[in-house]
């Protein structure tokens, strides 16, 4: 136990690196890039102490490059998951037990071996594996995930400071326990940041965890651990296994000892898994928590007051980037008529200017490929819609390769019926649809907004008149958990933004925040009596 109540340095955001052509930050990554690219990864699954490879294997690809192999890794069986829950269990003592600056200087030193040695890698693994710009790579794999490990520890300290009064004779203290199992982790492909950040919340907070990431992000999930591990994060806290998505959840999810879930993915799997914990709920030992970020259907609202340069530069940003793969991503915008002309050549214009969708690797490109055969085949099929129906019109994109990665053009469709498909459906790709509104019906479109989709994650006002903007935040109050005046709504910062939405987009228990730190700990609360009483009888007894 500690003699003193130690401060944990001050948490700031990560500078985003330039990587501006003769930059040294280029040329490590492109030099990483063509190291991974070129050697091939053999991928273990990791069980305590152990790398375990199994006769099972899949091959990774990169989504631009899809006949090219970089790696592959090993599937877990059953009775893998089930030693992995059992290893990480037995770790649960020694862990729990640790001193939280311990814990602390672990994670604070695998930030710094990510803003260091490791940040060329961990980018270079998601520019190729997940198909991200540069650019895209270092603001997710590298400072994100180094803010969520420094921001957490800062959190979590304030969180510990956090005590009740103490009344004459008494001492009250709180003592914030990890939960009584593990945590099981699931994690989705687009963000290396939050692959990492899923379980290490968990696992700072004293828990052990049981992580299962997307197997598309397989090859960066190997980077992290590769980090963990040289952080010196003790072996068992965080098991890794990859396989198939149903085996190894019904596994974690039928564990006495599972005592909480964080999630991050599709809405469709988080309200399965919901209800299958409900389907246990008389096997656990405790209640288990449930946090899940899921879907979106994000929104650009512009009003006629706005700058038509600034609603287009949103669009094309908020929409396109990472190819509009983000959970935040701008994918239904309402234009108002006397602006729409203008907004919408802007964009076509930005449109124009964008190399054709190729690899990451040429750097002068903004667009790369979508994550794999199944999410380019789903697209395609609502862009070949698009051109069939009626009240739907492409005005920019709208064509499409696989011949050698997953490319799909930035795609624009304007459409005169705002609950058109497009409008509603979480597409997850670079398509953008418009609808245009009357100027004057600007508060009924504002209704239109709130009503249109099931999602409540991230929105955009655009609008110089303040009347508007006010009317707008109070409308759509429960229409984003991140809502954005006069921006993007992609783009949160860790200890800036804090991230989640409600509705059918997530329990909004705000990822890099103490909020979601507070999930993972089961306080305790201990009264101690100094002089204790030695007679029942209360004074009014007489
Ligand atoms: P996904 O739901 O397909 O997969 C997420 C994870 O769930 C993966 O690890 C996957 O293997 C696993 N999974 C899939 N089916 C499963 C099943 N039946 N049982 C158990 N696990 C299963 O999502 P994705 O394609 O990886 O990511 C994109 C989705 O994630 C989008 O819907 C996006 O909006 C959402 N997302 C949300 C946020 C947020 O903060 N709200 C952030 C990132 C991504």
């Amino acid at each position: 136990m500690a003699n003193g109540f130690f401060n944990v340095p001050k948490a700031l955001n990560e500078a985003i690196k330039t990587y501006a052509p003769n930059t040294t930050e280029r040329a490590a990554v492109l030099k990483q890039y063509k190291e991974y690219y070129t050697n091939f990864t053999d991928i273990p699954f990791y069980i305590g102490s152990e790398e375990i490879r199994t006769e099972n294997t899949r091959t990774i690809s990169p989504p631009h490059d899809h006949k090219h192999a970089i790696g592959k890794y090993h599937l877990a069986e059953k009775k893998h998951v089930s030693e992995a829950i059992s290893n990480t269990l037995e770790a649960r003592d020694s862990w729990a037990n640790l001193p939280w600056e311990q814990r602390a200087a672990i994670f604070l030193k695998a930030a710094d071996l990510i803003a260091g040695p490791y940040r060329a890698k961990i980018n270079a693994a998601t520019m190729l594996a997940q198909s991200k710009t540069i650019h895209q790579a270092e603001i997710d794999a590298a400072c994100e995930f180094i803010d969520f490990l420094r921001f957490n520890v800062e959190f979590m300290s304030e969180i510990y400071q956090q005590q009740p009064e103490s009344g004459d004779g008494i001492w009250n203290r709180v003592e914030y326990r990890p939960l009584e199992g593990f945590i099981y982790a699931i994690t989705p492909f687009n963000f290396t940041a939050i692959a990492g950040n899923l379980p290490a919340s968990a696992a700072m907070m004293g828990n052990v965890v049981l992580w299962k990431p997307s197997d598309s992000q397989i090859f960066s999930a190997k980077v992290i651990i590769d980090i963990f591990k040289e952080a010196g994060l003790p072996d068992g806290v965080i098991n890794i296994v990859y396989g198939d998505p149903i085996m190894i959840t019904e596994t974690a999810l039928s564990s006495p000892d599972f005592a909480g879930l964080h999630f991050t993915g599709s809405t469709f799997v988080f309200k399965e898994l919901w209800k299958q914990i409900g389907n246990n709920i008389h096997t656990y030992k405790t209640y288990p928590k449930i946090v899940g970020e899921t879907g979106g259907k994000d929104f650009i609202i512009a009003h006629s007051s706005a700058f038509p340069k600034q609603v287009a530069t949103a669009i094309t940003r908020g929409a396109f980037e990472f190819q509009g793969q983000k959970c935040s991503a701008a994918s239904r915008v309402y234009l108002p008529k006397s602006s729409a002309n203008e907004i919408i050549a802007l964009v076509k214009k930005d449109i124009a200017s964008f190399n054709k969708p190729g690899s990451p690797e040429d750097m002068s490109n903004f667009i790369t490929a979508v994550i794999h055969e199944q999410s380019f085949d789903k697209l395609v099929t609502y862009i070949e819609q698009a051109k069939k129906d009626t009240n739907a019109e492409i005005i920019a994109g709208g064509n499409y390769d696989k011949s050698i990665g997953y490319f799909i053009e930035p795609t624009v469709i304007i459409t005169t019926d705002p609950k058109y498909t497009t409008m509603e459906t979480e597409l997850f790709g670079p398509i953008v649809t418009i609808y245009i509104y009357e100027d004057k019906d600007w508060s009924k479109t504002l209704k239109l907004v709130d009503s249109t989709s099931e999602y409540a994650l991230t929105g955009a006002v655009i609008a110089k008149e303040r009347y508007a903007i006010n009317e707008a935040t109070i409308a759509l109050q429960n229409s984003a958990g991140n809502f954005y005046i006069n921006d993007k709504p992609t783009g949160a910062v860790v200890g800036q933004q804090p991230f989640g939405g409600a509705r059918a987009s997530g329990t909004n228990d705000k990822a890099g925040s103490a909020q979601n730190l507070l999930r993972w700990v089961s306080p305790r609360l201990i009264k101690e009596v100094f002089v204790s009483p030695e007679d029942y009888r209360y004074p009014f007894l007489g």
